[in-house]
């Protein structure tokens, strides 16, 4: 039987699709392949999928609905890969729930590093504590340290953090964290975030300047990761 995981790629242009589908086999996927957004949904029923590529500019329709309907009834991780200059799509794909995006043209180190990130995310660990580099968040604690040592932060500081921590290698967007931060009605006040991501950097960065844990995706959002790995 055979145990390779599944990548559903959405994709209408048949080069694209078929350097995906000769990389991913070679790295030890397997490949369904769709090219349309109702061709994707049929897929991802009968395929179940671990793990979906999809493009968003496809010929009946915007990406952007197959994550919607999707996220309706899975968590499986969704990677959009987009075309450049389209940082708005990009950003409602991220807030109807995808996990990450890349942006076309791409190398294969990278899409599989993504990949295996958003795999490895995908999973509920219910690991109450997140270590990012010399980060560590302790969920269950409410105790956050850099290097052993204890940082107190406020309580808005810590909410803003967990938050990332629990969604740890994943782009979250600004009207995200608004809205799980702050609550609804905040979508507009993403200085909010900025004065906050600054204070945290602050607190917790070796180098506040050149972050290395707390990341900045320029006209999207912020994600937790180690830079240094
Ligand atoms: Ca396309």
């Amino acid at each position: 039987m055979r145990t390779d995981p599944v990548v559903l790629v959405v994709e209408d242009e048949p080069a694209l699709r078929r350097f995906l589908r000769t990389s991913l086999t070679t790295h030890g996927y397997r490949v369904v392949e769709a090219g349309s957004l109702r061709e994707g949904l049929a897929m991802f029923t009968s395929h179940n999928p671990e793990v979906v590529l999809l493009d968003l500019g496809l010929p009946d329709g915007d990406g952007m609905a197959l994550v919607q309907r999707v996220r309706e009834f899975s968590r499986t991780p969704i990677l959009v890969v987009s075309a450049r200059g389209r940082e708005d799509q990009k950003v409602d794909a991220l807030d109807a729930g995808a996990d990450d995006y890349l942006t076309k043209p791409f190398g294969v180190p990278e899409l599989l590093a993504r990949m295996r990130a958003a795999r490895r995310h995908a999973r509920p660990s219910e690991q109450p504590v997140v270590e990012v580099g010399a980060l560590t968040v302790d969920l269950e604690r409410r105790l956050v340290t850099v290097g052993g040592e204890e940082v107190h932060l406020t309580p808005t500081e810590y909410r803003l953090l967990a938050l990332l921590a629990r969604h740890v290698g994943k782009v979250l967007t600004h009207r995200q964290i608004l809205e799980e931060v702050w609550g609804p009605g905040h979508a507009r006040h993403t200085h909010y975030v900025r004065v906050y991501m600054a204070e945290l950097r602050k607190k917790l960065e070796p180098d506040p300047a050149m972050p290395r844990w707390l990341c900045s995706e320029p006209g999207v959002g912020y994600r937790l990761v180690d830079l240094e790995t």
